[in-house]
């Protein structure tokens, strides 16, 4: 297999699936499938995994753990 090389972000492909498609599902040989998928381009530097970050509100330290309420009251 040729050494190609992402046009975009300038990664090296050495495996088909790290390939970018295109909109008709077949290969796109020029980008990475971090750049270039179903035939869009996808938002320059961000990685998949940070655009699943984006969609999670940040989560608030509610470290309201209950332990066993135990409620000794000494009267
Ligand atoms: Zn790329």
């Amino acid at each position: 297999m040729e050494n190609n090389i992402c046009h975009r972000c300038g990664k090296p492909i050495y495996e088909l699936i790290d390939f970018g498609s295109n909109q008709d599902g077949t290969i796109n040989t020029d980008y990475c499938h971090n750049c270039y998928v179903n035939g869009i381009f996808v938002d320059h530097g961000i990685s998949l995994e940070e655009k699943i970050e984006k969609n999670i509100p940040p989560r608030k330290n509610n470290q309201t753990m209950n332990k066993g309420k135990k409620n000794t009251i000494t009267v």
